[in-house]
């Protein structure tokens, strides 16, 4: 490059970056199961920040906190101490039942082995999930269909979860995670029951919803997916030891 080319580039103003601020805050948050010498410690003292649309990774050994700290963030379980904000709304306090209908409509949930009914099709796994959401059964159905479609699975939606493959199944969980379109979706180990072709396909699945704006936290033993994330939290013994950026989009 010259020093006029150089020269003009600079004369174009940068783009302004876009403002990315954090879906979830997390402040000082500990869980501990248990007293004195017999007490558990799942988290202690975490503060992290999840950004909007960022698909964040989550690595470190086993009993690190990984799974204690997703189900914070999922509102599936409530810490002993420290605070959870997503999208504005306060959820560390809040009571089970409005626990579960915030998370109802604001956060979606992938488990490492599926969490299918074995005896509901494709179609009313991902219904499942619509069954309080105050929708008609022909909308439910539309809704599941449409999700099925957007995990590229619209073809087996009478399929029994038992005439699906893994990576099939996954993807059906995926689908019903994000059948009521949530904010945050909180995936713990998601690929960790597949082989590496179906789990590089269901990270690219996420990768694709978090390119759409889903925050995503993905749990996962996987260094290699984990490396191809927006950014990498390292635990262990509970606690945060590195967030790494890949500095990408
Ligand atoms: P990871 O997902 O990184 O393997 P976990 O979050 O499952 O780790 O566990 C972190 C620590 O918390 C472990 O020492 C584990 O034994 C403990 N723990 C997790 N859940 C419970 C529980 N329900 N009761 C007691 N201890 C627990
Ligand atoms: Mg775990």
């Amino acid at each position: 490059m010259n020093a006029t080319s150089v020269a003009t580039t600079l004369a174009v103003p940068a783009a302004p970056p876009a403002v990315r601020t954090a879906l979830v805050h997390v402040r000082d948050l500990t869980r501990i199961w248990g007293k004195g010498d017999a007490a558990q410690v799942g988290v202690a003292s975490v503060d992290l920040d999840v950004v909007r649309g960022e698909l964040l990774a989550i690595i470190g050994p086993s009993g690190s906190g990984k799974s204690t700290l997703g189900a914070l963030l999922a509102g599936i379980d409530t810490p002993t101490s420290g605070s959870i904000v997503v999208d504005g709304i306060r959820i560390d306090q809040m009571k089970p039942d409005r626990l579960a209908a915030w998370r109802g409509g604001n956060v979606g949930i992938v488990f490492q082995d599926f969490h299918l009914l074995p005896t509901l099709t494709a179609a009313e796994n991902v219904e499942l999930a619509l069954e309080f959401a105050g929708r008609s059964r022909r909308g439910r159905r539309r809704l599941a269909l449409d999700s099925l479609e957007r995990v590229g699975m619209a073809g087996q939606a009478r399929k029994l979860p038992a005439q699906l493959s893994g990576g099939e199944q996954q993807r059906v969980g995926i689908a019903r995670a994000m059948v009521r379109e949530p904010a945050l979706l909180v995936a713990d180990e998601p690929t960790g029951s597949l082989d590496q072709a179906n789990g590089h396909e269901v990270f690219e699945l996420l990768t694709g919803l978090a390119h759409h704006g889903t925050t995503i936290v993905f749990i996962t033993h996987d260094l290699a997916l984990a490396s191809a994330a927006d950014r990498v939290v390292a635990m262990i013994d509970g606690g945060i030891d590195s967030i790494t950026a890949r500095g990408g989009r």
